[in-house]
């Protein structure tokens, strides 16, 4: 199923949470690490079509709003369309779409929405993840887009590196940039470097903060008990957090490079 916005699913714009420069004090800090991203793994070079993998979450919104932002202004200017993958389960499911439509709308971004399969009985994060991956590769390919940016930042790296690591021995956490050869695509995470904390504060300065994950077994998962883990080293360990998503980048990133299917599925 695709869907093209039209004005006709208009809310009111003054309803909107949506974020643009001017910025305050943390938005021009979180835009100068998505451009240091860019720049520094080359994410957009010779790229003027870009996926953005839209789950309605605070992550996704933020990168939405960042790139528009920084869309033509030190870099290409850049032909974004949105994509949501909507279903009875699927991180963003439960995302009111109306309002979601009115967002890219007023961004004036093409939203493309996709349906996964996934029911209740059998829900694993890994297939659900895997079905949504999919769906979102097909449709960027449909615009003419390889290159797909996901709202992955870097708590999401450190989890990853956690778990590969306590869970498989491998020192792997995620790549700020990943060409998908099999697939042909290319992955970028142009919020990699920026905590999850930072994005929470973010969103809730432009009232978008309240949109979350609803799904019972991500509620559950293995990467929200890696979370809490990582509250725990934190404890002892105060910079634990930087200093893991540094190494990750450092020394985790060839095991991923070589071996992306096979390390843990982002959620
Ligand atoms: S939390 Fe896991 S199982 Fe639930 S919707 Fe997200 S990927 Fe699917």
């Amino acid at each position: 199923m695709s869907i093209f916005i039209s004005p006709a699913c208009i809310l009111n714009p003054m309803d909107l949470p949506l974020a643009k420069p001017p910025w305050t004090k943390l938005g021009r800090r979180l835009e100068s690490m998505t451009r240091k991203a860019l720049y520094e793994h080359h994410m957009l070079d010779g790229v003027s079509k870009v996926a953005l993998a839209l789950s309605g979450g605070k992550d996704s919104l933020t990168l939405l709003f960042l790139l528009k932002a920084i869309s033509g202004r030190g870099f290409p200017e850049l032909e974004i369309t949105a994509i949501h993958v909507t279903g009875e389960f699927s991180c963003g499911a439960g995302v009111d779409l109306p309002f979601l439509k009115a967002i890219c709308y007023q961004m004036e971004v093409p939203l493309l929405i996709r349906e996964s399969t996934q029911k209740r009985e059998g829900l694993a994060c890994y297939s659900c993840s895997r079905e949504r991956r999919r769906l979102i590769f097909d449709a960027a390919k449909e615009v003419g887009a390889t290159t797909i940016a996901f709202g992955h930042h870097r708590e999401d790296h450190i989890q990853t590196l956690l778990m590969n690591l306590l869970h498989k021995g491998e020192f792997a956490g995620n790549l700020a940039k990943l060409e998908m050869i099999e697939y042909g695509v290319t992955l970028i995470r142009p919020l990699i470097l920026i905590s999850e904390e930072q994005i929470r504060i973010f969103a809730r300065e432009h009232g978008f903060h309240r949109i979350t994950c609803q799904c019972p077994v991500g509620a559950n998962s293995m990467r929200k008990k890696v979370d809490k883990l990582l509250y725990e080293l934190e404890a002892l360990f105060p910079n634990a957090r930087s200093n893991l998503a540094q190494a990750g980048f450092l020394y985790g990133s060839e095991k991923a490079r070589k071996n992306p299917q096979k390390t843990y599925a982002d959620h």
